[in-house]
């Protein structure tokens, strides 16, 4: 019988019976609704933030005011609860300009309006008579990139960076999807652009926390723009992402059991900083059809292991076992990573993999890396 997450006190009790060292909470929704509180009540080592620190990715306006107030780089904003409000702000930004679902509403996504009148139509969707809030943001031009820090709720420490790839389709075309593939490192986030999030931007909302009473403790992932004049945030979330791990964990030179640990108990500062191979790792995720619509399940996969035959690993998110093999159970299926020195190794043994696969229900992008390619090979 699977635990189920929502059952806080089966969770607990599981975990006794087990005599569990170590829980690590990977998605938001538990996270969230306060499984960690529950668990450090029970007195276990827990590796995810506070159902008060977790409004750091569930509430966009709690994070926009934090930034607010403590002078966290971040694009400035008006946070809305009617569409009178919602339209000065809009007097007052202009276009481009960006809308986003909070609080109640949540869930009506993140619209970024070149005109005012998509920014208005995105308001019409939002306000349409039920209680609502928005956050509307100014603009920011520049590049994403997405950075990783493991805090105890004091000692910040970096965790690498990277690149997703959120439309479905080639030349990031098509619609929003949960990512369909990335890579790390993230090269445009240079050093002293890593130094400068650290210090101006995850450091003091860490700080921010604390001084709130309520510490942070997990991983932070903030996702920032690169501006003309630094780094700005644009989100935290409250977990590794997803393609992102697949990144992440395959560069990482120390025990990550160790390291989560050493978050859920709090002594960080007492181990050396996470270690990172300089190797660029590459993962492409492989879909089933319809997706992000509504995939095709049921479909057969064959060649793991031919796949992984030459050092790639295929990671399984949405698989099950069905009579005759392995099937597509969800949206996003397979990511297949690769490791190289150059992107473009990466992508060229990423896809190698791929095409060992035998998925016919499935199909991917073939240009992940392609920023960073072109700029390799320039
Ligand atoms: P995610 O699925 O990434 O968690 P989300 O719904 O939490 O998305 P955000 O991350 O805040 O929303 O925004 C989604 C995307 O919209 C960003 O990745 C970025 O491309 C774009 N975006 C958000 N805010 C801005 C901004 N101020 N200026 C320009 N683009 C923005």
């Amino acid at each position: 019988m699977p635990l189920d997450a929502a059952d806080h006190a089966a969770v607990a009790s599981f975990c006794a019976e087990h005599a569990i060292g170590l829980v690590v909470i990977g998605p938001e929704a538990p996270l969230v609704a306060g499984l960690a509180d529950d668990l450090r009540a029970a007195g276990f080592a827990v590796f995810g933030p506070s159902a008060a620190a977790a409004r750091l990715e569930g509430s966009k306006g709690f994070t926009k005011d934090l930034c607010a107030a403590h002078g966290i780089p971040t694009a400035a904003f008006a946070r809305v609860t009617s569409r009178a409000e919602a339209d000065a702000a809009l007097a007052r930004f202009g276009a481009p300009v960006v809308v986003k679902a909070d609080g109640l509403a949540a869930g009506k996504g993140v619209t970024v309006a070149m005109t005012l009148a998509e920014a208005e139509a995105a308001l019409d969707a939002l306000f349409d008579g039920s209680p609502a809030e928005a956050v509307i943001e100014e603009y920011l031009e520049g590049e994403e990139a997405s950075l990783f820090a493991l805090t105890d709720g004091t000692t910040v420490v970096a965790l690498g960076s990277a690149q997703d790839h959120k439309r479905v389709g080639d030349g990031d075309t098509g619609p929003n999807t949960g990512g369909m593939g990335a890579y790390s490192p993230a090269r445009v986030l240079t050093p002293e652009l890593e130094a400068r999030a650290l210090c101006e931007i995850v450091q003091p909302t860490v700080d921010a926390l604390a001084g709130m009473g309520c510490p942070y403790s997990g991983v932070l992932y903030a996702g920032l723009m690169l501006t003309a004049d630094g780094p700005k945030l644009i989100e935290y979330n409250a977990r590794f992402g997803d393609p992102e791990a697949q990144v992440l964990m395959p560069r990482l030179e120390d025990d990550l059991v160790e390291l989560l640990h050493a978050v859920a108990t709090g002594t960080l500062a007492d181990r050396p900083a996470p270690r990172l191979s300089p190797h660029v790792a590459l993962t492409v995720v492989m879909a089933a059809r319809g997706y992000p619509g509504t995939p095709e399940t049921g479909g057969a996969i064959r060649g793991i292991e031919a796949a992984e035959a030459n050092g790639a690993t295929v990671f399984q998110a949405g698989t099950s076992a069905g009579p005759d093999g392995l099937v597509a159970s969800g949206g996003r299926v397979l990511a297949v990573t690769a490791t190289a020195a150059s992107v473009a190794a990466a992508q060229a043994a990423a896809y190698a993999a791929v095409d060992a696969i035998d998925f016919p229900t499935g199909f991917c992008r073939r240009d992940i890396g392609w920023r960073e390619i072109a700029r390799e090979t320039r």
